[in-house]
């Protein structure tokens, strides 16, 4: 087994700002197919409408789905600032590493994990 050693505070800031970078690049990305879907007659069939808003619904729960992770992350961030980092926001018990080294914004211990 290799040794884990915990991040420093710098490595997870760093780890933090680097996940919200691309989760926000994530959102853009997914932004536009989640407009919802222009309703021409002339050009889409009635099947192909079907699938462009259920494409539509799929790309807008992804969107909400990243956007949500990015305020993770912002809030993962703040407790950094604090110094409340890797401490459960529920119960204030010190979140497990292998947790932690999962998902360095995951804000609640395995108990209190929704
Ligand atoms: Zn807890």
């Amino acid at each position: 087994m290799k040794e884990q050693k915990a991040m420093t505070e710098a490595q997870t800031r760093a780890t933090l700002q680097k996940m919200r970078a691309e989760m926000v690049d994530a959102v853009e990305a997914v932004a536009r197919d989640a407009e919802p879907v222009e309703l021409d007659q002339t050009q889409q069939g009635r099947l192909s409408r079907m699938d462009a808003i259920q494409q539509q619904a799929m790309a807008a729960e992804t969107k909400r789905r990243r956007v949500r992770q990015v305020q993770m992350i912002d809030a993962a961030l703040k407790r950094l600032d604090e110094g409340e980092y890797g401490y459960c926001v529920s119960c204030g018990e010190a979140i497990e590493p292998e947790r932690l080294a999962l998902d360095p914004a995951v804000a609640s211990c395995i108990q209190h994990a929704s």
